[in-house]
């Protein structure tokens, strides 16, 4: 029998693309789950410095077929070669983030407690503590970002740079890009002389392997990026599991912006949040989708402002048929809806599913009533929402919902006029910008891409920057360990020179 095979679609012309990819089935999956579990035993004792040199050799493998990345990748997303070329750079880059990170080995998070023997009445044992690799991690990649957040993205980075293997299940949008990458760490696996079981992946349609994807009882954590009903189903999954697992799920935000007076007044904020929301066709988690302000004359005359802007903006063309659908259907919503004022939308390309830029009014009131209002609306959309007063404002912030980030924009002294607004966006969101939008998000050591429910489901966590190696790690603690049997991390001498909490005190000193 012929194996069953999926298409991916081209969002300009409508049409699907030539090649075809073979689904996999349920023995495929336990066969790659069983192959993890083997590649585990191996790869969570190789030193930093091996994974370093393995995620460096993916990063050169990706180098070098950037040419076919961008011509299969521009084909399935719709997005500009401009766009790719930056995420191409941006997942590259993010390889070597972490193979820097395995190097140093500072993730270990080592603390030694030495022991008293002497002390009264009982005697202090010897204490010490230091992360290990969970084991393997089932990894969902995103639409919206084919490459930073897809089979060579930031989870299966963090994953594999603290020791553990992954299992991607390719997003069905771009399964063209997927293979190309997957190949490219197959490579680089093979390069290094590891087991090829440290990374694999599924073709999945439907949810049905997905879901077993997260019940197998070899898969020790996931990863997944995308829409709250779908990491919120899976989430449900997991902790039905005999033994649940930890699930990292980044899911929808709609990244309020509070706009005090001087922001209104300054022609730059209009300008800045235009570009923001039309960006890739709005197609972030950190699209700005909501905007917060106190009525006024300068209130109304931003509105007129940002009115005309959306109304010059070029659409461009959505992800897939389902995101292009869903954004259709929740703008002839808010068309015909009398709580919202439409207040312009740009025009549409000719391409297949291509959009209008949008934007919408409300007021206070309606918005704290509204049931839908406060919710993703995922592409080139925003809604600002005048509030009668400062108590008004409040209000709504004490009623939204968890959020990636949250923006201020004004000045010093009205933020410090403020502060109480400020204290409480932090309480909802992982990133509290000033001054800025939320798109664009720099991956470094003190980036956080987190936030509480619904925006994600571990609000404990990052799943951008160094931090996101934290998720796929678990703390071990050894009493009275011989140092013989003690990890490297933890030994007198610290063999890898790495800064550890020694009673309480940071160094790198030996004992
Ligand atoms: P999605 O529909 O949640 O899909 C993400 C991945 O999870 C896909 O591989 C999908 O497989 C799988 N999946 C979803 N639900 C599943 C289930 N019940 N069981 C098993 N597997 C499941 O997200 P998307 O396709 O990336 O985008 C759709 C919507 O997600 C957007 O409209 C937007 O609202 C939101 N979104 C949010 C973010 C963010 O960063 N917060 C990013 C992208 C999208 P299949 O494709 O095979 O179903």
């Amino acid at each position: 029998m012929n194996p069953k095979t999926i298409k991916t679609f081209n969002p300009r012309t409508g049409d699907f693309l030539d090649q075809n990819y073979i689904l996999s089935n349920l023995n495929d999956l336990n066969e790659k789950v069983s192959d993890a579990q083997l590649a585990f035993m191996v790869y969570r004792n190789t030193s930093g410095n091996e994974r370093a040199i393995l995620l460096e050799t993916i990063a050169e493998e990706i180098e070098s077929v950037t040419e076919e990345i961008l011509a299969i990748t521009t084909l399935e997303t719709g997005l500009h070669a401009g766009r790719i070329q930056g995420e191409t750079v941006r997942t590259i880059g993010q390889l070597r983030l972490f193979a820097e990170v395995a190097r140093k080995e500072f993730w270990l998070d080592a603390v030694i407690d030495t022991a008293l023997p002497d002390r009264r009445p009982l005697p202090k044992s010897d204490i010490r503590k230091c992360l290990i690799p969970i084991g393997p991690v089932a990894v969902f990649g995103a639409s919206n970002f084919p490459l930073a957040f897809s089979t060579a993205g930031g989870d299966t980075v963090s994953a594999m740079a603290s020791g553990n293997p992954v299992i991607v299940k390719a997003h069905n949008s771009h399964l063209g890009t997927h293979e190309c990458i997957a190949a490219a760490i197959t490579r680089a696996l093979e390069r290094c002389n590891l087991p090829k079981g440290i990374f694999s992946s599924i073709i999945a349609k439907g949810n049905e392997l997905g879901a077993a994807l997260v019940q197998h009882p070899g898969i020790k954590a996931v990863g997944f990026t995308g829409s709250y009903s779908g990491g919120t189903v899976l989430l449900d999954l997991v902790s039905k599991r005999k033994d649940p697992i930890p699930f990292y799920g980044e899911m929808g935000s709609v990244n309020p912006i509070i706009l005090f007076t001087s922001a209104l007044k300054d022609p730059k904020t209009v300008s800045s949040l235009i570009s923001s929301i039309n960006l890739g066709a709005g197609q972030f988690c950190t699209n700005p989708g909501l905007i917060l302000t106190i009525d006024s004359e300068a209130t109304q005359s931003f509105c007129l402002r940002m009115t005309e802007a959306i109304e010059q903006c070029v659409g461009e063309v959505m992800l897939n048929k389902a995101i292009y659908d869903s954004y259709e259907a929740n703008m002839a919503e808010i068309s015909a809806e009398k709580s919202y004022t439409l207040l312009g939308q740009g025009t549409k390309v000719a391409d297949a599913l291509s959009v209008k830029p949008s934007l919408a009014l409300t007021s206070g009131k309606k918005f704290l009533t509204h049931p839908k209002m406060g919710k993703e609306i995922f592409g080139p959309f925003s809604l600002i929402v005048s509030c009668e007063n400062d108590n008004e404002l409040s209000e709504i912030l004490m009623k939204i919902e968890g959020q990636l980030t949250f923006s201020f924009m004004g000045q010093e002294k009205e933020f410090n006029e403020q502060a109480h607004l400020i204290a409480l966006a932090k309480e909802k969101a992982g990133r509290i910008i000033f001054n800025g939008v939320p798109t664009g998000v720099e991956v470094g050591y003190a980036m956080i891409h987190g936030g509480p429910f619904p925006a994600t489901t571990a609000p404990n966590s990052t799943s951008v920057g160094t931090d996101a190696i934290r998720r796929f790690a678990r703390p071990v603690c050894y009493q009275d360990a011989p140092q013989s049997l003690l990890p490297m991390a933890l030994k007198d001498n610290n063999p890898l020179e790495i800064f550890r909490k020694i009673n309480g005190k940071w160094c790198q000193d030996k004992i």
